[in-house]
């Protein structure tokens, strides 16, 4: 009895990560993006301060959403005017960091669906490929 329980809870999964930065302006655009294009999906959720720019913080993050959840789809979030990039936000440099992110993560797991997004201050969302 005890042993089923804990298998079923071990075995939750959900469908994609979604790694942003922390700042509060861009929060209410991105809740409204999962909602518009994301419907029903079920998502990990990780702020951190200048999203994908300490790679390797964000890469233990999506190993723990990997492992614990078999995520399928990892959505990267870069923003306009990033106080964690400072004067080198600029929206070459944020492509540049998001293309890196994803040849990582596509490195060690071949079989995730990476997407890259660059979020102007207006809420535009503008797909990096
Ligand atoms: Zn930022």
């Amino acid at each position: 009895m005890f042993m089923s329980t804990t298998l079923t809870h071990m075995a939750h999964t959900c469908d994609a990560i979604i790694v942003s930065c922390i700042d509060f302006r861009f929060q209410k655009y991105i809740h409204e993006w999962i909602e518009k294009n994301m419907p029903n999906k079920t998502y990990d959720y990780v702020g951190f301060a200048g999203s994908t720019k300490e790679l390797d913080t964000i890469l233990g993050q999506i190993d723990i959403s990997v492992r614990l959840h078999s995520i399928h789809d990892v959505v990267l979030l870069h923003h306009e005017e990033c106080g964690a990039y400072g004067p080198e936000s600029t929206p070459e440099r944020h492509a540049t960091d998001l293309r890196k992110a994803r040849e990582t993560v596509l490195k060690k797991y071949p079989n995730l669906h990476v997407s890259l997004y660059y979020i102007h201050l207006d809420g535009t969302f503008e797909e990096i490929q």
